[in-house]
């Protein structure tokens, strides 16, 4: 039996004729951008989230430029970012005319602490970004006490629950991925901006739709950035069973170490108070790469998805860290691997797993 990294499709099985139905009526009713379905997911997910407002944008990696420009983020302005994350974490920050920092994690939890963020800020810092890596929860009210709005980036957290809260609704700010394989995935790409400040709230909604509040004075060079019906109308479909399929990403964890894993790698370490939905269950362990091919023998995906951290991607050779080294974002690149993990995951799979990599370190 193989076993899969991911697999998004299972879980929305018994959702099917609901989900082509919605679909259905999005068609016969021809109203694709801004309508209904996008109104009411919006009001939904700002429930889900427990912030005031939601507002859809086209993908997740927008919804981070645009919550950075509608805190007013330009030209001669930093704003601190994790180099131990996905790409568009900081691919996110140019685009405003603002420039990444690059900040160290610990590679225990994958996550930036406050003293990290501390350290590489300067007066010209406007913004943290803190992102929810795999899952985890970063301290982003420490990380706001430092006196510097955070951007939660929520892509990969969809589920988790913090001490103070969930993901979205820690911050100033937060952006969410509706990517397919995110912990809630739509039949495309998709995103969205939560904030609970009204202000920034109707900003955003005025920057997502080319700078214009009215639809036809334009104040702001703004964006085409939008959730469609389409994806929305499935996201409605999906939005409640998160909790459910969030508690099957935490309890195959929880299998993972009742099993004996941490015996055999380094198992993700949750944040104070975090109780994470892992959207990817990422170990360590110190030849990643023969341990990705012993389990590929067995019929089992892995893989290590940030191994060269993003401070070392050719497009920010000019944002490479002045002090050099981030020995914790080092230490993740080399050696972290994902294994299986989704909201069907099953014992056997699990438990295929854990044999399979005690066979491959005995
Ligand atoms: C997926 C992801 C994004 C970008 O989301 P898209 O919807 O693919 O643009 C940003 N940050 C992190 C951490 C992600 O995993």
């Amino acid at each position: 039996m193989s076993v899969p990294l991911f697999d998004s499709t299972t879980a929305i099985e018994p959702l099917r004729e609901q989900i082509d139905a919605a679909l259905l009526e999005v068609a016969a009713a021809g109203q694709f951008i801004l309508g209904p379905n996008v109104d009411a997911f919006e009001e939904e997910f700002a429930g889900a989230v427990g912030a005031a407002e939601a507002i859809g944008v086209a993908n997740g990696t927008e919804a981070i430029t645009i919550a950075l420009r509608a805190l007013g983020i330009g030209p001669g302005d930093e704003v601190i970012v994790p180099s131990f994350s996905y790409y568009a974490s900081a691919e996110a920050i140019p685009p405003t005319g603002a420039v990444p920092v690059f900040c160290d994690i610990d590679p225990a939890s994958y996550i930036t602490s406050a003293d990290q963020v501390k350290a590489v800020m300067t007066p010209r810092t406007k913004a943290v970004i803190a992102v929810h890596l795999f899952g985890n929860i970063a301290p982003v009210a420490e990380i706001e006490a430092l006196g510097v709005p955070v951007v939660e980036d929520c892509a990969q957290a969809a589920g988790s629950v913090g001490q103070d809260g969930n993901p979205g609704a820690l911050g100033t700010i937060a952006s969410h991925s509706f990517y397919p394989s995110k912990n809630l995935g739509a039949f495309g790409d998709g995103g969205a901006i939560t904030t609970s400040d009204r202000e920034l709230a109707e900003r955003v909604r005025m920057l997502r739709f080319h700078g214009s509040r009215d639809r036809v004075n334009h104040e702001e060079i703004g964006f085409n950035s939008r959730l469609d019906e389409i994806q929305a109308a499935v996201l409605r479909i999906l939005l409640p069973r998160l909790p459910a399929w969030a508690a099957h990403r935490a309890a195959a964890a929880s299998r993972y170490e009742e099993l004996g894993l941490g015996r055999l790698v380094t198992l993700p370490q949750a944040t104070a108070g975090a109780a994470p939905a892992w959207h990817l269950f990422v170990v360590g362990t110190d030849d990643p790469h023969q341990l990705s091919q012993q389990l590929a023998a067995s019929g089992i995906e892995s893989r290590g998805y940030y191994r060269r951290p993003i401070h070392e991607q050719p497009s920010m050779s000019s944002w490479r860290p002045a002090t050099g080294s981030l020995p914790g974002t080092d230490e993740a690149a080399r050696r972290h691997l994902a294994l299986p993990i989704s909201a069907t995951i099953s014992d056997e799979e699990i438990e295929q797993v854990v044999t399979a990599v005690g066979a491959a370190l005995s």
